[in-house]
């Protein structure tokens, strides 16, 4: 069934696959498509079979379609989780930006693109009350299972549009490094801090695989120049940055 777009320049392109949401909206969701092209995608998020969707689909050129309409609760997070709370469908809406991914030849979002999504995040949280601290990538939500949007999202392109919680990373340099399999105080500590910003991290005390997912999804998202799981002082300091900076903001 169609409906009139509630981002007006989008082109409403129906999907079957929504139902209602059981919160209010507080969580903006960024993802890549993860596919070979843009129509592959838009068949998949509007295929019944499929039971997936999210609510905007963009293009590589800015053109941006709706698929599910803002008060509906769309199927984009799957098994997810943010500040302790699971149902991220219900209180999130989804953007799926058109890139081939990790699996098909990650590349640069275009710049017409990107102008595309600011564009709509700048009109999504004009609408809604989001905080800066909670437009997430799928990644943030979903660390070892997803990677999207991935290293190339220009997270700090969007924060200069007034959209999301960045600071500029600590620069890479020397100095001691939390490893996995490390055991003690100090992963605790990291395990803590990634529990305050949101991850769904256990304090184990233990460099487990969980936590090494968290900390790769951080970097892809906050400290993108090297993403490789490992802690180290600029890992760490970046997310004490964070922390803080999320505290002014929140
Ligand atoms: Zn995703």
């Amino acid at each position: 069934m169609t409906f009139i777009p509630d981002f007006k320049p989008a082109r409403a392109q129906p999907s079957p696959n929504h139902d209602a949401r059981a919160t209010p909206i507080d969580i903006l969701l960024l993802h890549y498509t993860g596919m070979r092209s843009g129509e592959a995608a838009s068949e998949r998020l509007c295929d019944a079979d499929s039971k997936v969707s999210s609510h905007y689909l963009v293009y590589e050129d800015g053109r941006v379609d709706q698929l599910v309409p803002e008060a509906r609760r769309a199927w984009h997070a799957g098994i997810a989780s943010w500040k302790g709370e699971a149902d991220i469908n219900s209180r999130s809406i989804g953007i799926e930006i058109v890139n081939p991914g990790h699996e098909f030849g990650y590349r640069d979002f275009p710049e017409a693109q990107i102008d595309a999504v600011i564009t709509l995040c700048r009109d999504i949280l004009e609408r809604h009350d989001i905080p800066p601290a909670r437009v997430l990538a799928h990644s943030d939500v979903a660390p070892g299972r997803k990677q999207d949007p991935g290293e190339r999202f220009p997270w700090g392109r969007l924060a200069a549009s007034g959209i999301g919680l960045w600071i500029e990373p600590t620069p890479i340099g020397d100095g001691d490094a939390l490893v996995p399999t490390q055991r003690g105080e100090d992963v605790t500590m990291l395990q803590t801090m990634l529990v305050k910003l949101g991850y769904a991290a256990a304090l184990t005390g233990v460099y487990d695989d969980s936590t090494r997912d968290i900390v790769t999804a951080l970097q892809q998202h906050f400290r993108p120049a090297r993403v490789d799981g490992i802690a180290d002082r600029s890992t760490i300091e970046t997310l004490r940055r964070l922390l803080t900076a999320s505290s002014m903001v929140a």
